[in-house]
């Protein structure tokens, strides 16, 4: 490869708003037949709105958004967001915890108001030995069929709530699926996320494979499985939890409007976040190399 040909590639990559490491990475963008995508923030937005608050009979509605929304202005994931804003429009002032703790792809646990409070996955509280009840888990099962995320509350061991949150699938993303796939990828969605949830996304963008419930220290062996099975593995994601598998891939392509983890550990950034420069980052490579042949 002539030196020359290949600086060329990266500053026309430049011009498409595409951020290449080093001349090197485009060989690997050849290779890529499998692209993973995660979902929250890469295929969807990543801003969501709390939509709605389902409770047990004796739980008040607005003691759920405080120690909820509390608790979640602590972390910084776009679910934690979600919630703290939507409990503040409603409640007012949000208490102080007196203890916090981010429990990754979970969700988050604390102490506000004297209260032990989970905010997160039912598998947060089935951890702690604490059971939805039929009604909540009812109103859970119904969010997710619609394709929304489902977070349960538990204070002082008793689960008291679930809290509906939605995420919109960027405008951009279906484009980008057939894109990719006319390159000749296979897309597949990665995503910490439950799988109702997943599928729905999924289908709404055009891809047919998913895998979900991943925690985040497992999207690297993800990566790695399907690098066992003898795929060249492109990755796309934006957040702390894809910064490993982004490193695993034989391509890590970072959401420029993701954190600054992903982007370190990527190969190749797409500047303004937008999921069909992936499909241009790829073809642009390619056509790069094949000039150079
Ligand atoms: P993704 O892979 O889609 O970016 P994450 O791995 O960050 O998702 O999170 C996986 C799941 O864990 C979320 O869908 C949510 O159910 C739960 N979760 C993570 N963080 C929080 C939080 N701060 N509050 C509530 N739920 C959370
Ligand atoms: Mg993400």
């Amino acid at each position: 490869a002539t030196p020359t040909a290949l600086l060329v590639g990266t500053g026309r990559g430049a011009q498409l708003g595409i951020l290449i490491k080093g001349p090197e990475v485009l060989e690997n963008t050849r290779k890529a037949d499998t692209i993973l995508l995660d979902k929250t923030g890469t295929v969807t937005t990543g801003r969501m709105t709390l939509l709605k608050v389902h409770t047990t009979g004796s739980t008040d509605e607005t003691e759920v958004l405080r120690l909820a929304g509390a608790l979640e202005h602590s972390s910084e994931h776009p679910i934690a967001r979600a919630v703290a804003e939507g409990a503040a429009a409603r409640v007012g002032t949000l208490p102080v915890p007196e203890d916090f703790a981010n429990v990754p792809g979970l969700g988050v646990q604390g102490v506000v108001d004297g209260r032990a409070v989970l905010v997160g996955r039912e598998k947060l509280l089935g951890e702690r030995a604490v059971e939805l009840p039929e009604g909540l888990r009812s109103a859970r099962e119904e969010a997710e069929r619609e394709g929304r995320t489902a977070i349960t509350v538990a204070w002082d061991g008793e689960a008291r709530a679930v809290l509906e949150v939605a995420d919109a699938v960027k405008d951009t993303s279906a484009e980008a699926v057939r894109r990719l796939r006319s390159l000749g990828l296979t897309p597949v969605l990665l995503t910490g996320d439950n799988k109702a949830v997943a599928e729905s996304v999924a289908a709404q963008v055009g891809i047919d494979e998913v895998v979900a419930e991943v925690m985040p220290q497992d999207k690297a062996d993800v990566v790695r499985r399907l690098q066992a099975e003898g795929r060249s593995v492109a990755m796309v994601g934006d957040g702390v939890n894809d910064a490993a598998a982004l490193a695993q891939a034989d391509l890590g392509l970072a959401m420029g409007t993701g954190t600054d983890a992903a982007i370190e550990a990527g190969d190749l950034t797409l500047v303004r976040g937008d999921l069909r420069v992936a499909a241009d980052a790829i073809r642009l490579s390619r056509r790069t190399l094949g000039t150079i042949r």
